[in-house]
């Protein structure tokens, strides 16, 4: 133990935007919705190491990134760098946090100044620090993003490169402060598939040869092998798991990674792995609870205990009940499949739960999902959703699941919860890798 603080550290991170209000909002004096684009983020960055942000298009992971470097404001939580909270930064440690952590962005066709040659855009951070020996230090870094000869690209334009070596021109302007930490931003998603992985390697190389940190931020889970150490599965701005990256790859224990891990494409023909069945988009952000946020779409949710329903049956009612608090429900649609001469509650509420549900619900489960649908064909809405929540309210979304932490290991899920183990539910492997 040298006592050394980690290079950085993000404690309970948390981004909120407030959304704008309309006029009856203000009038009303309501509180203005809150977008939480990061919720209680933790994440330690060592020297030396690379570690992955993995999730979809509006998981939080760029607000992340744009709170790192000070785009965004903190809500709450603290992020340290060497030690040093950067809110008590002053003018001097803001510069040199600046300098020491760098970005690499997604897109190398618009990052890049279109009226600057390659020698002005690399010489331009190290005029800003007021660093000295630039046409060497250019030199030398071109050469490490292998871009050679140097002379042949100097002085071109980004539209003069491939988008290949525009990439490699944003990886040598990241590295040439020589800062400790690289935050790449989907580094390689707009590169095709052969370029990716060449790319890729060459980051991991240079990462290694300059001993610098990285945070890698992507939706692609096929792409973390080759640059990260570990890897935190980022699901509507929670971390719901984090191991390393051999580890999640080959064992995923969240439902969520699990149908991350069942989209990357194997190599191998004869292997045949089983996707699972992940339905829907992520909801929106916007004054979520504390219950798991996946809840909605996972294939795994757990029912509760004093009830019996298959885990298929429990699903449409958990989506469908996501759906009327939505006011998502296609009432009028279903309503054109019916005789509407003769308009009764019953009618509709058949129509719906045909059009909604294909599993058979009996007994009291069969009950009160016709009460819930008559209430609703009975525009009473408020009273279907509470029906429903009574009946079939599920520790997930009433209980944060807890984050577990064993050998580097963490997951967000009541499957891997103690206090839940009695559950007699089926555990959450739905895809196998043989
Ligand atoms: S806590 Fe529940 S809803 Fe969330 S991932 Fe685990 S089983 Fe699914």
């Amino acid at each position: 133990m040298t006592g050394k603080p980690p290079l950085l550290e993000i404690r309970n991170l948390r981004k909120y935007f407030e959304q704008n209000s309309n006029i009856v909002d203000m009038l009303l004096r309501r509180e203005p919705n809150q977008v939480q684009a990061v919720d209680d983020v933790s994440l330690t960055l060592e020297e030396n190491e690379s570690i992955a942000v993995i999730g979809e298009s509006g998981c939080g992971k760029t607000t992340l990134l744009l709170t790192l470097i000070g785009l965004h404001d903190i809500t709450d939580g603290e992020i340290v760098y060497k030690g040093k909270s950067i809110s008590e930064f002053d003018k001097p440690d803001w510069k040199r946090y600046r300098r020491n952590v760098q970005v690499v962005f997604q897109d190398p066709f618009n990052s890049l100044d279109p009226k600057m040659t390659i020698e002005e855009t690399l010489q331009e951070p190290l005029k800003i620090h007021g660093i000295k020996n630039r046409e060497k230090r250019v030199r030398d870094v071109l050469e490490h993003v292998e871009l050679n000869p140097p002379e042949k690209y100097l002085h071109k334009k980004p539209r003069n490169l491939s988008g290949g070596e525009k990439q490699r021109v944003s990886i040598a302007r990241g590295l040439i402060l020589e800062p400790d930490i690289i935050l790449a931003d989907e580094p390689v998603s707009m590169l095709d598939v052969s370029t990716q992985a060449a790319v890729l390697k060459k980051m991991k190389e240079l990462i290694e040869d300059f001993g610098v940190s990285m945070i890698y931020i992507s939706h692609d889970l096929s792409t973390v092998s080759y640059i990260s150490d570990t890897v935190n599965v980022m699901y509507l701005g929670r971390i719901v798991e984090t191991a390393p990256t051999e580890q999640i790859l080959a064992d995923p224990k969240h439902p969520y990674t699990e149908e991350l891990v069942s989209a990357v494409p194997i190599p191998d023909p004869s292997h045949d792995r089983q996707r699972t069945q992940m339905s829907g988009a992520p909801r929106d952000p916007v004054n979520l609870d504390e219950g798991c946020r996946f809840r909605d779409r996972c294939p795994a949710v757990i029912p509760p205990d004093d009830i019996e329903i298959s885990q298929e049956a429990y699903r449409e009612i958990i989506e469908f009940r996501e759906l009327l608090q939505r006011d998502e429900v296609a009432f009028e649609r279903v309503m054109n499949t019916i005789d509407k001469s003769y308009p009764d509650d019953r009618k509709m509420a058949k129509a719906i739960r045909e059009d909604y549900f294909t599993h058979d619900l009996t007994g009291e489960n069969g009950a009160v999902l016709n009460e819930a649908l008559i209430a609703f064909a009975n525009e009473k809405q408020d009273v279907a959703v509470k029906r429903l929540q009574e009946r079939f309210k599920s520790i997930c979304e009433t209980t944060p699941p807890t984050v577990e932490d064993e050998n580097g290991w963490c997951v967000a899920c009541h499957h891997y919860d103690q206090n839940v183990a009695d559950l007699q539910v089926e555990q959450p492997k739905t895809a196998q890798s043989d």
